[in-house]
């Protein structure tokens, strides 16, 4: 691993937060506070996309997201400060307008942005990574081919090692998490988790609330990710009960728990990620949780998010 970004993947804080409704330790994982352009777990995977580039001789980098994509505006930072050219394919059907803190840092990074619809996305890869190839270049596409498949063993690798850091931290400070809890969206974080814990002999479950999908696509992403073929192992849970209808909406339940985070402990959430997950984490634990003692959150960042969030709750 390079220098700098040891550097970025400094171990995170675990910060005790009190009891939850139902009675239990609830302890955040800080990866709000990876050392980079606003940390969050696009901060360990876009690492583990660049590794991966430099091991596969790639010197273009080209990431695909919303216009308010987390992945996006990392992986375009990263590459910015490294001197490495970057490329990031938005898809903007709706909102193709729409500003968000994201893009706009993005932006400031030089990288360019090429939009297309949805339904273009397979066809828009493959015409960039041409267009790249014709000028000299060996770009790197970080899902893999231009259909999104095929790189889960290198987004695998950043929550595999978080999760020994979950592991390692238990083991100094005698905490044993029955439940880890985080927002779950394509299945890179929680397939990583996953893997750690399988390797380590890990027995806390590890829950992804699903931000967007539903159940059956949400979990068959994250086996992808988990590298499982076949069989299902029966570890993987997929919470798709919380989601308020789909992506990036959200309720009052969730805007409470914004406020409150940010009220007694100075932590912004999110609707469309960690607000959304911590809000269905209680609600999961009020149900399901009894007997549970210390649960974790990992606080998956998305910090800009929450400044677009206060900038909409400002508008008439
Ligand atoms: C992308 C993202 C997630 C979901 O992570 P996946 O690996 O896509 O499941 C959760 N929280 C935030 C803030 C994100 O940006």
């Amino acid at each position: 691993m390079m220098k700098t970004q040891q550097l970025l993947l400094n171990p995170t804080p675990v910060q005790y937060l009190g009891k939850l409704p139902g009675g239990q330790d609830i302890f955040m994982k800080r990866d709000d506070l990876l050392g980079f352009s606003f940390g969050g777990n696009k901060c360990r995977i876009a690492v583990a996309f660049l590794e991966d580039m430099e091991q596969k001789g790639g010197d273009l980098m080209v990431s695909y997201g919303s216009p308010g994509s987390n992945l996006n505006r990392t992986v375009a930072a990263l590459c910015k400060s490294r001197d490495i050219p970057c490329l990031l394919i938005v898809s903007a059907d709706e909102g193709a307008d729409e500003q968000t803190f994201n893009r706009q840092i993005a932006a400031g990074t030089g990288a360019r942005q090429v939009l297309c619809g949805k339904a273009d996305v397979a066809s828009t890869v493959e015409r960039v990574m041409e267009e790249a190839r014709k000028r000299g270049y060996k770009p790197y596409y970080l899902y893999g081919d231009q259909y999104g498949m095929g790189n889960e063993a290198a987004a695998r690798e950043a929550y595999r090692r978080a999760y020994r850091e979950i592991r390692g931290w238990q083991q100094e400070t005698g905490h044993h998490l029955t439940h880890i809890f985080h927002a779950s969206g394509t299945g890179m974080t929680q397939g990583g988790l996953v893997v750690g814990k399988r390797e380590a002999g890990g027995r806390e479950e590890i829950i992804g609330i699903s931000v967007a999908r539903d159940e059956a696509r949400g979990a068959a992403a994250v086996r992808r990710y988990a590298g499982d073929q076949g069989e299902d192992d029966g570890d993987i849970r997929f919470v798709a009960d919380y989601r308020c209808g789909g992506y990036g909406l959200y309720d009052g339940d969730i805007e409470r728990t914004i406020e409150e985070m940010m009220n007694s402990h100075g932590i912004a959430l999110d609707p469309t990620y960690t607000g959304k997950a911590y809000a269905g984490m209680v609600k999961w634990l009020e149900r399901y949780g009894m007997g549970t003692e210390q649960v974790m959150f990992i606080h998956t960042g998305g910090l800009p998010l929450y400044f677009d969030y206060l900038n909409r709750r400002r508008d008439p």
